[in-house]
């Protein structure tokens, strides 16, 4: 039997990211993904014939620059193109264009209120302070607040000296992400509905929390934080969809001598003495190796791969708390023709950024509400790009895909299951969208909707959650998984977390990944 010095569980990019680095540094490497497919939620699968769809995630920005540098990405084939911009159309026929250029975006601004073109610019300034603040974060292993190794109180040292280095201004604005609800973030600075409703939605993606929900403010900031060749706050699209992404880095790992299987779902870890001593296939199969790293989420890793007794009660019960909640849900349509809104008649360059449907803060909090009670939003959030117009090569000539990510799905529905309910679910989404571009329904040549159970299901994430677990504060940073077990180590020696689910959390970042290979490696800050 092959011994392995790593086997990495899941090939989605960050298990793939975790294999690249240990395979560099001369580590004998397996990656073990159960799909056919390798890239996890970033992925593109020939959904229909002809249409290359990013089945889950559509779009990038957190990709840490330093994987893109140091995996040599570009030589592998990835190409990120820029997506300009956010449309949202309003109900009274009127909307609201952002586009990556300041001035222009400054003018429509003040077509709104002259007040809140003039705060946008501070609020821009403000934000990146706060992301810088924040960005070296995501590279670093969480410090330990509870030990006493001179290692972690070094951090927690550094950490409050940058703190303290802010000015008063940046220091408020800090407490303030980290503690209040997006729209009371944003209401100190903006006056007009529609501006703040689209600025809050991306406080909410992937929570089962509403804009007006305490903590939201933070995932404001983690979306934020995303930068394309060094500039901030700019997303793109990745040539050929989101699992050209994965393929890239997979290609670097293959080229570091990491081998990579598909189809090959882990049922166990083995555990001898409290050491990880490799894993057990579905099929039965065992593989030996030296150490295990697991890019899945926590609830199948602790709780369905081993047995309680392998790990400590205390440990078992906070995994037990880790909050899913999943919220979100997909729906990818393959297009005869461009959608013809209302408010902007006709093809343009507001088709080419995202559209956001999220036309006012009370229509974000009542699509919220809906789901409190258990019942997917009747008018969602969605949040849309049609990569065909700047990629065209994913789908057949002339035809466009319309990628729709939606909140709220709740995993757990009230009455009925997501079986029955999932072509409503899809009917409520085209009927949102029908109102502001009522040509929808006659272009549309095939549909593909994704609830919570199939996010599940189908990508193995727990509850739906798009980001192996919600991105909020009691889950994040030296509490992600869990407290005291966010460097990336567990309980069990040997045992390893890769994934989103551990440090910084979720989104097409390759952080954890990286973070995870590098504490292994003994490499880390
Ligand atoms: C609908 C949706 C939309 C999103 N949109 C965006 C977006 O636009 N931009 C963005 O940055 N992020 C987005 N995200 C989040 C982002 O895609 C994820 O956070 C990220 O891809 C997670 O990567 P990962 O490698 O940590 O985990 P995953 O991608 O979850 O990879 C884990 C892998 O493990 C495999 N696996 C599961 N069980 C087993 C087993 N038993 N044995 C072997 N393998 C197993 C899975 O099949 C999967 O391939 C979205 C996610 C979803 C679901």
């Amino acid at each position: 039997m092959t011994r392995y010095d790593a086997v990495v569980i899941g090939g989605g990019h960050n298990g793939l990211t975790a294999a690249a680095y240990l395979g560099r540094a001369g580590r004998r490497v397996l990656v073990l993904e159960r799909r056919h497919v390798l890239g996890g939620a970033a992925v593109t699968e020939e959904v229909f014939p002809g249409f290359r769809i990013s089945v889950c995630s559509y779009v990038v920005s957190l990709l840490r620059p330093e994987i893109i540098r140091e995996l040599d990405l570009p030589r592998h084939g990835l190409e990120i193109l820029p997506l300009d911009g956010t449309f949202t159309p309003m109900q009274g026929g009127d909307y609201l264009w952002r586009v990556n250029d300041h001035a222009a975006t400054r003018r429509e601004i003040a077509r709104h209120s002259k007040l809140d073109a003039e705060a946008y610019d501070e609020y821009g300034k403000a934000m990146v302070d706060m992301a810088r603040f924040v960005k070296p974060i995501l590279g670093m292993t969480p410090p330990d607040p509870m030990s006493l190794r001179p290692r972690d109180l070094l951090a927690l040292l550094g950490l409050g000296r940058r703190f303290r280095a802010l000015g008063a201004a940046d220091r408020r604005n800090q407490l303030q992400l980290m503690t209040m609800s997006a729209v009371d973030f944003l209401d100190q600075w903006f006056e007009t509905d529609v501006l703040k409703a689209t600025m809050a939605a991306s406080g909410v993606i992937g929570t089962f929390l509403g804009v007006r929900s305490p903590g939201t403010a933070y995932v404001l900031l983690h979306h934020y934080m995303g930068e394309i060749d060094g500039a901030f706050r700019s997303w793109g699209f990745s040539r050929g969809g989101t699992g050209a992404i994965s393929n890239a880095i997979a290609l670097a790992a293959r080229e570091a001598g990491v081998e990579i299987r598909t189809e090959a779902p882990v049922a166990r870890i083995r555990t001898h003495g409290g050491r990880a001593t490799g894993v057990v296939l579905a099929n039965g199969d065992e593989i030996e190796s030296a150490l295990v790293l697991s890019s899945v989420d926590p609830h199948l890793t602790f709780l369905e791969f081993l047995e309680p007794d392998d790990l400590p009660a205390e440990f078992v019960a906070d995994v037990g708390r880790y909050k899913f909640r999943g919220s979100s849900g997909k729906v990818n349509l393959a297009l005869d023709a461009l959608p013809d809104f209302t408010c902007r008649p006709g093809p343009g360059a507001h088709l080419r950024g995202a559209i956001s449907i999220s036309p006012s803060v009370d229509y974000m909090e009542r699509a919220y509400d809906q789901a409190k009670y258990g019942e997917f939003s009747r008018r969602p959030y969605i949040d849309m790009v049609i990569p065909t117009l700047t990629d065209p090569s994913v789908a057949p000539p002339g035809k466009h895909i319309l990628s729709c990510f939606v909140q709220y799905a709740p995993y757990r529905l009230a009455q009925g299951t997501w079986d029955d309910q999932r072509e409503a679910f899809g009917d409520a989404v085209v009927d949102t969208i029908a109102e502001f571009a009522p040509n929808i329904r006659r272009i549309i040549r095939h549909r593909q909707v994704l609830t919570p159970l199939d996010l599940e299901r189908e990508f193995g994430l727990t509850e739906g959650n798009i980001f192996q677990g919600e991105l909020t504060l009691e889950q994040l940073f030296f509490l992600r998984p869990a407290p005291g077990w966010a460097q990336y180590a567990t309980p069990i020696q040997g045992l390893w977390m890769c994934g989103s689910a551990a440090h910084p959390g979720g989104g097409i970042m390759g952080a954890p990944g990286r973070n995870a290979a590098l504490r292994i490696l003994g490499r880390t800050r």
